[in-house]
């Protein structure tokens, strides 16, 4: 069936025949292909249709589709059995790499996704605390638990504060714009005594890629130690993807509880949640926070994790970060000598254009990009074989599966695009 018939029936079976908003392309005036298979740098939409993808799953595919170590631990894995309900080796194996890789977690949890380690996370922190309220920043998403998706990033963009969730939960939630410290501070300085968390992206990936400004971080590990609030950082995308550490090896700030998904299932549904041992041990069956999960640790999916990891721990991050800084200079440059005004801002494997001209640190600046010509853009890389984030304002993935024939073919696709 070709992509067409398959989007037409999905519409009368799932909303906006789609299981996630954003891929049903409509921030790029567009509609999704259906994609059939993948490999390294590439998918296959079931029109046979091959192209370079820069998506990469929104995140987990930083080492390429089907990792050869990766597909063969997840096939072994299944023949043991795909599902058990109880220990299983793979996720002491997963744990032990994770805690080794990334010191603040000295005990973890898997979960399914990163909106169950968010929304855990959360709940332990109020748990541990005693207190209820969180202090977020608008434009980053941690998944859609309701108590975050209060200004939660492109993601969710049509909706800010969407309809079903209660406003007894979200007035717990006190929103400040990324990287405006001085705000968080008030917040403190008001109700500091009622402050369960600080939750951030220490890289936020949610309104397109956005650094926060030196002492930003810095600034609140401070005010959390301060005032006894516990700093969560959301590492879903920027785990094992700013460096193998994630963000907070690579700015040296230590939180106290981590969340973790994309990367560390190798493309299966994982998710994990940790930090102090002191704090993690409130959990129970240890303490008192309740938090379960079916299918949580799931044998397959844990050995790709394993797999995943291994793999990344001998991959060289400093030759891609300098491959896509190059790359990504290069397209710009092909942008703005067509006219476009383009604001780069990148990190590592991670990147977004925006079609401005002015430096983007909230998401307040994303409001001067430029949503038509990036829909043209897109649409025409498409058609040349070049899959990107289908909206303005999301980030962009180079892996390490791609060539530097991949990116050379991209930015000569991009030079042939009209405005
Ligand atoms: C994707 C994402 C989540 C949610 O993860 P899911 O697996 O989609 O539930 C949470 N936080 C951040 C920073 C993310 O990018």
């Amino acid at each position: 069936m070709d992509s067409k018939t398959l989007y037409a029936k999905a519409q009368t079976l799932m909303p906006g025949g789609v299981n996630s908003p954003l891929r049903a392309c409509r921030y790029v005036n567009s509609d999704p292909v259906f994609i059939e298979r993948a490999q390294g740098a590439y998918i296959w939409d079931v029109e046979g249709r091959k192209y370079i993808d820069y998506v990469l799953s929104w995140g987990p595919q930083l080492l390429g589709h089907c990792e050869p170590s990766v597909n063969e631990a997840a096939h072994k894995a299944v023949d043991l059995g795909s599902s058990y309900g109880a220990p299983c080796a793979g996720e002491v194996e997963l744990a032990e790499l994770i805690a080794e890789i990334v010191p603040s977690i000295e005990m973890m949890r898997m979960v399914s996704s990163g909106t169950e380690a968010t929304m855990s996370a959360l709940r332990l922190a109020r748990g541990y605390t005693g207190r209820d309220k969180v202090v977020k920043f608008i434009g980053n998403y941690h998944g859609h638990n309701d108590a975050f998706l209060a200004a939660a990033g492109s993601a969710a963009q049509a909706v800010p504060g969407t309809p079903g969730v209660p406003e007894d939960i979200v007035r717990h939630t006190l929103l400040a714009h990324y990287n405006d410290l001085d705000k968080v501070r008030e917040h403190f300085e008001t109700v500091g005594d009622q402050i369960a968390c600080v939750i951030v992206e220490p890289v936020a990936g949610n309104m397109g890629l956005v650094l926060p400004q030196p002492g930003f971080l810095q600034g609140l590990r401070d005010l959390c130690t301060q005032y006894g609030a516990l700093l969560i950082f959301d590492e879903v995308i920027t785990g094992f993807r700013m460096s193998l550490g994630g963000a907070q090896a690579r700015f040296g700030i230590t939180p106290d509880l981590t969340t973790m998904g994309k990367i560390i299932g190798g493309g299966f549904p994982v998710g994990c949640y940790g930090g102090k041992r002191e704090i993690m041990e409130h959990m129970a069956p240890c303490g008192g926070v309740f938090q379960a999960g079916t299918l949580s640790g799931n044998p397959v999916a844990m050995a790709a994790g394993v797999a995943t990891l291994k793999r990344l721990k001998e991959c060289d991050y400093d030759a891609l970060e300098a491959r896509t800084t190059k790359f990504t200079a290069e397209l710009c440059d092909i942008l703005r000598g067509k006219g476009q005004p383009i604001t780069l801002q990148h990190m590592a494997s991670a990147f977004t254009m925006y079609f401005t001209d002015r430096p983007i640190r909230n998401m307040n600046d994303t409001s001067t990009t430029d949503c038509d010509a990036y829909a043209k853009f897109w649409n025409q890389m498409r058609d040349q074989g070049i899959n990107l984030a289908p909206a303005g304002f999301e980030c962009t993935f180079t892996s390490f599966a791609h060539s530097d024939e991949d990116l050379e073919r991209t930015l000569d696709a991009a030079r042939k695009v009209t405005f």
